[in-house]
């Protein structure tokens, strides 16, 4: 399942980062989800419950921030929204739209809310 991957993946980082900056728990996390980037939200939140038990994220509450998708129609020389990838243009019905937002998969936040750690955020990208 390409969800679960992706909440593995999720988990490394976050482990890591708890590792270097010595929390015990993570709080929360955000993480930004385009609807053309081929990543099913409900699985996400399954495979995230599933595979978090024992690790850093077990409290942890997820967040998941679905970012719509926009296309660039070369027929209409504009941007036009996008539902689903390779859908054809809203506007004049060409296909090959041109993907050009919505098809991020990011973390985006961890947050902590430790005494120790005074409460933060990290940052992330990519
Ligand atoms: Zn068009």
């Amino acid at each position: 399942m390409h969800e679960l991957s992706l909440v593995m993946n999720l988990l490394e980082i976050c482990e890591a980062e708890a590792i270097r900056r010595g929390f015990e728990r993570i709080d929360r996390v955000v993480l930004e989800v385009g609807v053309l980037s081929g990543v099913s939200v409900s699985a996400l939140t399954f495979g995230f419950e599933s595979a978090v038990r024992g690790t850093v994220l077990e409290f942890a509450e997820l967040e998941i921030r679905e970012i719509p998708g926009t296309g660039w129609c070369l027929h209409c020389e504009e941007t036009v929204p996008l539902v689903e990838p390779f859908r054809s243009c809203p506007g004049c019905g060409a296909s090959g739209v041109l993907p050009t937002g919505g098809t991020e998969f990011r973390l985006c936040e961890l947050i902590v809310s430790d005494n120790r750690a005074g409460g933060h955020s990290v940052q992330g990208g990519g």
